[in-house]
C-alpha cells in the first residue's frame, strides 16, 4: 500500500508475476514500512532519510539531508546520544541500539528507538551507517506512567508513602548537624465531607489541599500522601520554631473556602510535628528512626484532634501517654452505652422578663469505673472520631425526650454533634419525639457553628427539614465560629446562644461592643438570645440591660441531676438549689432592682 493507501500498480503487477524481489519492490517498502530508514556520513550527517522521516516528524527529507543526527535530538538526550556514537564509531563495533527523543517540526518530543549497522572499510575506518528508527513514544509514555502510578498517589499526584519513607531515611542519612521536622497533617472531619457529601466531593477536597499544601510549603520539602486525608511533610532544616511557623502557614494555605461546582466548602487540618536534631539522629539507625517519627509525629496529630482540631501539636514525651490514656478512653467508651454508664444532667435556663426558669440544657455525663464522673469535653471528640456519637446522640435524644414526657412544664435543649446532623439526625429526633408523644416545640436542637460550616447547603437541608418538625433550632456558642451573616439569613434558626467568652467580657468595652452587636443582629434576624456561662451579677445585669432574654449559668444553677431540675422548676422563681461546687446565688428579682437603679 503506499502512503495515501492505494496499491500501487507496478508493484501489484510485479506480486502477481513472480515473488523475486525487484528494485521497484525494494523501493516501494523502504517508502512505504512505519519505521524511519536513514544513512548517514561517518560524521553523523544524514545522507538519506525515508519518507517516513517526514510522516513522523514533520521535518522535510530534503531540508534535512546533510545536517548532523544530533540537531534532530532532544536537547537533554544529546551529549548521552554524541557518547554513544563516538563510542560506537572508536572501538570498531558493528552495530548499536539505543532510544533517544526526537524533536518533531513542531517542537513536540517523540521516544525514538535507533537501531544502526556500521560500514567500515578492511582496514576498520568508519564509512557510514544505516538503520532505523522506531517511534516508541506510546508504549515509553505507558511505561512512565506506570513507573510514576508506583510512586505517586493517583488522586493528588504527590508521592507515595514508599518515596515518603524512603526520602526520611536518606534525609536522616544525610543530616549534618541541625535539624529536621517531620508533620503529620489530617484533615478535620474529613468523614464528614465524605459521608455527608459525596466521594467526588472528598476526592475535590483532597485534590485541592494536597495542591495547597503543595504549594505552601518550600520546594526542597517532600509533600507526600500518607494514606486517606492524611498528608507527611519531610522538612530539612526545620527547627522547632520554624516548623510552627511552617504548620501555621500549611494551615492558613487549607483554610481558605473550597469553591465546589454548586457550594463552597471550607476545611481545616490538624497537624502533629516531630522535629529531630543531630545529636538523637546518630544514635539509631535510620530506618528505624524514620519510623519513630513518623509515629510520634502521628500521635501529636492525634493530640491536636483530641485538643480541638484545626491547630499544630509539638511532639513531647508526655504526648504518648495521652495517645494511651486515650485509646483506654476509646475502649471502654465502645462498652458505656451497653453497660449504662450515661447519664444527663439538666441546667436551667431563666426568663429576664419574669425570672422564672424557662427550661434547661441537657448535659451528658460519663459514670466512668474508674475515674467517676466524666464531663463532656473528655470524651465527646473521642466518641465523635471513633464514630460512637451517632449512637450516643440517640440515646440522649431517647432519654431527653423520655424526662420531657415526665414534665410538661419543661423545655430542654439539647446538645448534638455535627455528624448526627449529617448521619440521621433527622429521623432519629423524629422517632423520639413519636415514641414519647412529646410536643416538638418542647425539644430544642442544640448545634455550634462549626457543624454548619463545613457545607452550609447540605447542613441547611438537614436543618430545614429538623424545623419542619417542629423543633426549634438554637446555634451554640454564637460568635466563636465563623457563621456569615447571609448564612445566618439562610438556616431556619430559632435562637442564638452568645458564647460565654463574650459574656464574660462584658465588662470591658470591647467585650461590651460584641454582645450589643450579637442582640441587635439577633433582632434584626428575628431570632431569640440566651446568654450561657453567666457567672457575675454585673454580667446578668448587663444582658438584661442589652435586652437578652433567656440567661444560664452558675450564677443561676449549676447542671445538676433531674430531681434537682424539677425542685428548680417547682419553686418558680430563683431557687438556691445548686450543683455540686456552685456558690450561693442572689435572687434575680434584686438583680433586677439593682440594674433599674444603676
Ligand atoms: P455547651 O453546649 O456550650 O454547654 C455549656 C457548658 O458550659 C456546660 O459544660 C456547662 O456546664 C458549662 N457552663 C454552664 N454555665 C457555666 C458558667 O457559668 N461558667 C462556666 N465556666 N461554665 C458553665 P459541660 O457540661 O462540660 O459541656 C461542655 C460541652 O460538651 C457542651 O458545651 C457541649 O458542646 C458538649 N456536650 C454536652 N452534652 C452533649 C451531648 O449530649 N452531645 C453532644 N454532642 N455534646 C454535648
Ligand atoms: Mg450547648
Ligand atoms: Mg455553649
Amino acid at each position: 500500500m503506499t502512503s495515501d493507501d492505494r496499491p500501487n500498480p507496478v508493484i501489484a503487477a510485479q506480486l502477481d508475476r513472480n515473488n523475486e524481489p525487484t528494485a521497484d519492490r525494494y523501493r516501494w517498502m523502504v517508502e512505504t514500512v512505519q519505521e524511519v530508514i536513514f544513512e548517514a556520513d561517518p560524521t553523523g550527517a544524514w545522507t538519506y532519510l525515508n519518507p517516513a522521516w517526514e510522516r513522523l516528524l514533520g521535518h522535510s527529507v530534503e531540508e534535512s539531508i546533510g545536517r548532523g543526527f544530533l540537531e534532530f535530538v532532544h536537547p537533554d538526550d544529546r551529549q548521552a546520544n554524541l557518547d554513544l556514537f563516538v563510542e560506537t564509531i572508536s572501538t570498531g563495533k558493528n552495530q548499536c541500539r539505543f532510544e533517544a527523543r526526537y524533536l518533531t517540526a513542531s517542537g513536540e518530543a517523540r521516544h525514538m528507538e535507533i537501531h544502526a549497522w556500521i560500514f567500515r572499510a578492511d582496514d576498520g575506518t568508519p564509512l557510514g551507517s544505516t538503520g532505523t528508527l522506531t517511534d516508541v513514544t506510546v508504549r515509553r509514555l505507558a511505561e512512565l506512567e506506570l513507573g510514576r502510578r508506583a510512586t505517586h498517589d493517583p488522586l493528588t499526584n504527590l508521592p507515595n508513602r514508599s518515596v515518603l519513607t524512603e526520602r526520611l531515611s536518606a534525609e536522616i542519612t544525610a543530616m549534618d548537624g541541625g535539624h529536621l521536622a517531620l508533620l503529620f497533617l489530617d484533615i478535620d472531619r474529613f468523614k464528614l465531607v465524605n459521608d455527608g457529601v459525596g466521594h467526588d466531593t472528598g476526592d475535590h477536597v483532597l485534590r485541592v489541599v494536597a495542591d495547597r499544601l503543595r504549594r505552601a510549603a518550600p520546594p526542597d520539602h517532600l509533600v507526600a500522601r500518607f494514606g486517606g486525608d492524611e498528608f507527611v511533610i519531610v522538612a530539612p532544616g526545620c527547627d522547632p520554631q520554624a516548623s510552627r511557623e511552617l504548620s501555621a502557614r500549611l494551615r492558613s494555605a487549607v483554610a481558605a473556602p473550597i469553591q465546589m461546582w454548586d457550594r463552597e466548602l471550607t476545611t481545616t487540618i490538624s497537624v502533629g510535628i516531630r522535629v529531630l536534631d543531630a545529636s538523637e539522629a546518630a544514635t539509631t539507625d535510620p530506618e528505624t528512626l524514620a519510623s519513630r517519627l513518623l509515629r510520634d509525629a502521628d500521635s501529636a496529630m492525634y493530640h491536636a484532634k483530641e485538643t480541638g482540631r484545626n491547630r499544630a501539636t509539638t511532639f513531647d514525651l508526655g504526648t504518648r501517654q495521652r495517645i494511651v490514656e486515650r485509646l483506654e478512653t476509646e475502649s471502654l467508651l465502645r462498652s458505656a452505652l451497653s453497660r449504662g454508664e450515661f447519664e444527663l444532667h439538666y441546667q436551667a435556663q431563666f426568663d429576664f422578663a419574669d425570672e422564672r426558669p424557662v427550661g434547661a440544657e441537657a448535659l451528658l455525663r460519663w459514670n466512668h469505673p474508674d475515674r467517676g464522673l466524666v464531663l463532656p469535653d473528655a470524651f465527646i471528640a473521642v466518641a465523635e472520631d471513633c464514630g460512637l456519637i451517632t449512637e450516643i446522640g440517640r440515646w440522649v435524644l431517647d432519654e431527653a425526650c423520655r424526662r420531657l414526657a415526665e414534665m410538661p412544664e419543661l423545655r430542654l435543649a439539647v446538645n448534638v454533634s455535627p455528624l448526627q446532623l449529617h448521619n440521621g439526625l433527622v429521623n432519629d429526633v423524629a422517632a423520639a419525639l413519636r415514641t414519647t408523644a412529646v410536643a416538638p416545640d418542647r425539644l430544642c436542637i442544640e448545634l455550634t457553628e462549626s457543624a454548619v460550616s463545613p457545607d452550609p447547603a447540605s447542613a441547611r437541608a438537614a436543618l430545614v427539614a429538623l424545623s419542619d418538625l417542629g423543633v426549634r433550632i438554637s446555634l451554640d456558642d454564637f460568635g466563636t465560629g465563623y457563621s456569615s451573616l447571609s448564612q445566618l439569613q439562610q438556616l431556619p434558626i430559632d435562637e442564638v446562644k452568645i458564647d460565654r467568652s463574650f459574656v464574660s467580657r462584658l465588662g470591658s468595652p470591647d467585650g461590651h461592643a460584641v454582645v450589643t452587636a450579637i442582640l441587635a443582629l439577633a433582632d434584626a434576624l428575628g431570632l431569640e438570645t440566651i446568654a450561657e456561662g453567666v457567672e457575675q451579677r454585673c454580667e446578668a445585669r448587663g444582658l438584661a440591660d442589652l435586652g437578652c432574654t433567656t440567661a444560664q449559668g452558675f450564677l443561676f444553677g449549676r447542671p445538676d441531676t433531674f430531681d434537682a431540675l424539677r425542685t428548680t422548676f417547682a419553686r418558680g422563681a430563683v431557687s438556691s438549689r445548686h450543683g455540686s461546687g456552685s456558690s450561693p446565688r442572689p435572687s434575680k428579682l434584686s438583680l433586677r432592682r439593682h440594674s433599674l437603679q444603676s
